[in-house]
């Protein structure tokens, strides 16, 4: 391989898609099997639209990106515990439930529609992954923070079924939750993530589509996990 950058002695595996998709569980179930370190990229957007609404200045740009940046540069946002248990501090208070509210979803997803906030995350993303045996996920984690990823994938599933198994996660935290309203939010969150000038969620050139409307989680770690091996066996290969 050749190339600005050496080449890494282990993959980054780039897991993006939609709310829902299963991402996080799936991301969690690939880098414990592999024992590959994980990085929740949506928890640090999650984590600036708190902070932002905390401070009441969700509605301005600016001041949203100000939180950001301070975030970012005093290394405030931290997971703790191994993959199977993670959980996030922001500073030193464990938000690891509070940012998973519809409210704080919503949030998330209008902040990182601002350039400046994903500036300000960009380094963090990167520096977490520099050196490979990492699964990242998000939603341009393939085509914008490790466009060289060796590893990419696209992991999707219909509305309906995104809708249910996020209402499935919901009901544990807020049993009043309607199935239409979670449905209503995830096509938002959709529109929004999809429709942003910057970053927009799309899917890398290079990054295997992986539907899971059909088929298993255990099923989808399965092939992820295979096909992660046979790049990770790759690059231990000497070049010539
Ligand atoms: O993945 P999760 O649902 O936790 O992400 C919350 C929101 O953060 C998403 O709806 C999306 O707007 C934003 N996000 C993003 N880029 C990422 C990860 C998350 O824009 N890499």
């Amino acid at each position: 391989m050749s190339g600005e950058r050496p080449r890494r002695p282990a993959p980054v595996v780039a897991i993006d898609g939609p709310a829902g998709a299963g991402k996080s569980t799936v991301s969690r179930a690939v880098a414990a099997k592999l024992g590959y370190t994980l990085l929740d990229t949506g928890a640090l957007y999650r984590c600036v639209g708190l902070e932002a609404h905390r401070l009441g200045v969700v509605n301005d740009p600016e001041q949203v990106a100000t939180v950001a940046r301070d975030l970012a540069q005093r290394r405030a946002i931290r997971f703790v515990g191994d993959d199977s248990g993670q959980r996030v501090f922001l500073d030193d208070r464990d938000v690891s439930d509070e940012i998973r509210t519809s409210t704080v979803s919503t949030l998330a997803s209008k902040v990182s529609a601002i350039p400046a906030v994903r500036q300000a995350l960009l380094q963090i993303q990167r520096d977490a992954g520099e050196e490979g045996r990492v699964v990242v996920e998000g939603r341009d984690i393939g085509t914008v923070v490790f466009p060289d990823a060796e590893a990419k994938f696209f992991l999707t599933a219909s509305v309906d079924q995104r809708a249910a198994r996020r209402h499935a996660e919901l009901q544990a935290r807020n049993p009043e939750a309607s199935l239409s309203a979670v449905r209503d939010e995830v096509q938002a969150r959709d529109r929004r993530d999809s429709g942003r000038p910057i970053a927009p969620l799309t899917r890398a050139d290079d990054a295997e589509l992986v539907d899971s409307t059909d088929c298993s989680i255990g099923e989808v770690v399965d092939r992820i996990v295979d096909r992660v091996l046979q790049v990770a066996a790759g690059l231990r290969q000497p070049d010539e």
